[in-house]
């Protein structure tokens, strides 16, 4: 195991590879270079940095640890041109990560854990519990590799894959950091989400970064008994603290916070659950983004019926709230959170074949 001791150099920001390549005898503009070649032209290996000596090359290989994730799977929803991209990381742990197109550019959906430990009844990433933390390179590199893929600039990115990020705070907020920087692939922190499921002390801090993203909050019901009964992480924060601390976030950063809603049919669906939405909406200017929630068999939810679903955002509406529906993207390729990943890992598990190499022979077309 010789190399995970090895040091991440796709995690160091560019002073700190400037401290590490003149502690190898190497001139900082070096490390500028290396840093270029990871973040802006997504180089695979140290191979392929073809300005640094051959001797610097070896030195790198022997010192650090290079992280590129191998795609497991890609498939393309045949309605949409969703992209959800399987990747295995160097200790064979697998994370999804999704593209999805717009028209005003390409969207990456990133998993900052693999699973996940807070136990939100409608999701199929908590099933199995947290296994770990991602580093910052493996956060990044899910970007990269989507962006190596389409030869398309990714312009926003949500941290809404599997995990929650604000229970790997610092690997995200170094993550976030370092897809923004200038030396790198630039996104605007205007153009990232970070969504979380509400832990109040962390949006807190997060608050003080001075970053210009946009916060999620996975709110899903407006009152503490309902929330409950959906997310165990709503008995450690009441719904009255966590407005609280938007509030905070938005006086710190003058960003206003989207509630995320996922409708689930006769649980938070009633034109009383729209009202009391509402009221917690409205004073922070909040907009609401309803998602009719993504079946998972494991679970029994469904889905509220589409006219619910309207009538449930025209509720809002009337309220002063704005609020929109979620397009459902790729429900033809697994599009819940967790649920290509399981599939391939019970295939796995039974000696079901899993094709494996480039992204590009992965296309499962045929199955949607
Ligand atoms: N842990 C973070 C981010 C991951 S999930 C969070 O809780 O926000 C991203 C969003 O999808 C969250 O709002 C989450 O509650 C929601 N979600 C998870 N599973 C879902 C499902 N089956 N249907 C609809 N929304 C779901």
């Amino acid at each position: 195991m010789e190399s995970v001791q090895k040091k991440d150099i796709k995690s160091m920001t560019v002073p700190e590879l400037e401290e590490e390549f003149s502690a190898m005898g190497e001139k900082p503009f070096r490390a500028r270079q290396a840093y270029q070649w990871m973040h802006q032209k997504l180089a695979r290996g140290f191979a392929e940095m073809t300005d640094l000596s051959a001797a610097l090359r070896e030195k790198c290989r022997e010192t650090f640890r290079y992280t590129c994730l191998e795609t497991v799977r890609m498939q393309e929803s045949a309605a949409d041109g969703t992209r959800k991209y399987l990747f295995r990381l160097e200790d064979g742990s697998l994370v999804e990560s999704v593209l999805m197109k717009y028209r005003h550019g390409n969207s990456v959906c990133v998993s900052s854990q693999v699973g996940c430990r807070m136990g939100c009844r409608f999701c199929a990433s908590t099933l199995d519990g947290l296994e770990r933390n991602l580093t910052p390179s493996e956060m990044l590199d899910q970007v990269y590799a989507i962006q190596r893929d389409t030869g398309e600039r990714v312009s926003n990115v949500v941290i809404m894959g599997t995990g929650e990020p604000l229970d790997n705070y610092d690997n995200v907020v170094r993550f976030i950091r370092m897809l923004t920087d200038a030396n790198g692939l630039h996104v605007s922190q205007r153009n990232v989400t970070l969504s979380t499921c509400g832990l109040a002390p962390q949006i807190r801090q997060l608050a003080k970064e001075e970053l210009q993203i946009t916060l999620a909050l996975s709110l899903h019901a407006a009152t503490d008994e309902k929330r409950r009964e959906l997310m165990p992480v709503a008995k450690q924060y009441s719904v009255r603290e966590l407005m609280e601390v938007c509030d905070e976030y938005f006086a710190a950063t003058g960003r206003r916070i989207t509630f995320e809603y996922s409708l689930i049919g006769g649980v938070n669906d009633t034109d009383r659950d729209a009202a009391e939405l509402s009221a917690l909406a409205r004073p922070l200017g909040c907009h609401v983004n309803l998602i009719p929630v993504n079946p998972v068999r494991e679970r029994g939810y469904v889905q509220s019926g589409a006219e619910r679903v309207r009538a449930f955002q025209e509720r809002l509406k009337e309220r002063g709230v704005s609020a929109t529906v979620r397009r459902e993207m790729g429900r033809d390729i697994d599009g819940a959170c967790g649920q290509l990943r399981r599939r391939v890992l019970s295939e796995e598990k039974n000696g079901k074949e899993t094709p494996c190499g480039d992204a590009g022979a992965c296309v499962e077309n045929g199955r949607v």
